[in-house]
């Protein structure tokens, strides 16, 4: 958070420069004169979204651009995801690939839709995406499945928090039982404690069928806390549903201890030629950089050692209707580059934290569906494929990225597709 002394001092000789000490005050204080107030209505109708638009008294041409005549015929789809409603903001969708996979739940050619305004990046992955597609595919394996939540309880001292957890040691039915009240997909797997001092944070893992799960492990939870509350020998002084333990949208040293969400490995071995033939560059080269990267990530402290998960991730959150957010915690991981004995290249990646979902969350809205469907993987029966979907994507991603740096192309790529008209990425 530091600011070096040469440019803490710039930056305030250039406000002096072009204010007082006193405008500045002024500026910065509180203020308490009245404000507009946004109609709150709930429902999305045509009348509550007009009376938004009255509201902000915004030119007709602007509100046009955010509420087109597709958006005011599907409005109400939008009901379950968002409030104060004015419309729908678009954004680019291109395509990837193909992509072939060959998972334990995912089998194919992929085409994988991606949502973004970044130039280049769709160009990037399919590049990869189809240098791996030559190679017969990546193999996908997801690991580990569950979702977290992790309420947290205060006592007055250690001693009633340890007697606290030895009756909770012994609920966990009970625990089932309330969290099965609340939903028919979910279901309590497992439970850790954390103690420190007198404080007590109770891990909830559930497994979420094909939904991300994050409001349906919330109730859950929810449920179970009740019980706990109303059974309890040792009454907490405070209690919350959820205390911060559970790496929910962040990346933390949780990350490769447990899984949130799924877990999945990817792998591809690369031979020389296809690497010269689409990448422009060597598997040594690139190994070189992998390694010199690597060394990077851990200088610079990231958690886990990657290049840019979270370019593909986020584009491909956005276009399938999943958290967005979530690519903060599910962005993690670990890419590893080797040279084989053989002088192919090796590539795997390994992500422990993707929180995606084929049902519920944002998965039933049009465009979303439509992107799920172009995969063919719309509603139950998905999740998991689309896990390992993910992770070759990731892993696409990995190779096409490096192959750039270790060819000495990437700013030249970024350059012709996001300033010019270039053809190659
Ligand atoms: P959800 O849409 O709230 O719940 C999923 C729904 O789908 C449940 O009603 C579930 O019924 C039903 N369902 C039907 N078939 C299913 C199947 N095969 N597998 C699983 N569920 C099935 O979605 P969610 O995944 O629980 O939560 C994701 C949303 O939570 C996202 O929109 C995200 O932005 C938001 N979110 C919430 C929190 C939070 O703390 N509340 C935090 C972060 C994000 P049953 O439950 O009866 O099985």
């Amino acid at each position: 958070m530091a600011a070096p002394h040469h440019r803490a001092s710039s930056v305030l000789e250039r406000l002096l420069n072009e204010g007082s000490v006193e405008e500045y005050a002024y500026r910065l204080a509180p203020k308490s004169h009245a404000f507009a107030r946004i109609p709150r209505e709930p429902h999305i109708t045509a009348e509550t979204v007009e009376a938004r638009w009255q509201a902000l008294a915004a030119p007709g041409e602007r509100r046009e651009r955010l509420l087109d005549a597709q958006t005011r015929a599907q409005m109400e789809a939008y009901q379950r995801n968002i409030e104060n409603f004015i419309g729908t903001v678009k954004l680019p969708v291109g395509i990837a690939g193909p992509l072939r996979v060959n998972g334990l739940h995912a089998q194919g050619d992929y085409v994988v839709p991606l949502a973004t305004t970044e130039a280049a990046l769709v160009a990037s992955y399919s590049r990869g995406s189809q240098l791996i597609t030559r190679a017969g595919g990546c193999t996908a394996l997801l690991l580990n499945e569950g979702v977290s939540r992790a309420p947290g309880f205060a006592f007055r001292d250690l001693i009633e928090a340890g007697r606290f957890v030895s009756w909770v040691l012994s609920q966990m039915d009970a625990f089932r039982a309330a969290a099965a009240t609340t939903t028919r997909h979910g279901r309590l797997l497992d439970l850790r404690v954390t103690v420190e001092g007198n404080h007590v944070y109770l891990g909830f893992d559930y497994a979420t069928g094909d939904a991300a799960g994050q409001n349906m492990v919330t109730i859950a939870t929810e449920a179970v806390c009740r019980y706990i509350l109303e059974h309890t020998p040792v009454e907490p002084q405070y209690s919350f549903v959820e205390a911060n333990l559970s790496g929910d949208k962040k990346a933390s040293a949780l990350s490769f201890l447990s899984v949130r969400g799924k877990k999945v490995t990817a792998e591809v071995h690369l031979p020389a030629e296809l690497v010269k033939a689409g990448l422009h560059t060597t598997p040594e080269q690139m190994v070189n950089y992998w390694r010199m990267s690597a060394m990077g990530g851990v200088l610079s402290g990231t958690v886990g050692v990657q290049g840019h998960y979270a370019n593909g991730l986020a584009a491909l959150y956005i276009a399938c209707g999943q958290d967005a957010a979530c690519v903060a915690e599910s962005a993690v991981g670990v890419t590893r580059f080797e040279l084989t004995g053989d002088g192919d290249l090796y590539a795997a990646v390994t992500l422990p934290n993707l929180i995606v979902g084929t049902v519920g969350g944002g998965t039933g809205l049009p465009s979303q569906r439509a992107c799920l469907e172009l995969l063919g993987l719309a509603g139950p029966g998905h999740a998991q494929a689309l896990a390992e979907i993910c992770a070759a994507l990731a892993l696409a991603g990995e190779l096409s990225i490096i192959g750039a740096l270790a060819a000495g192309h990437f700013a030249r790529a970024h350059q012709q597709l996001a300033r010019g008209s270039g053809k190659d990425a």
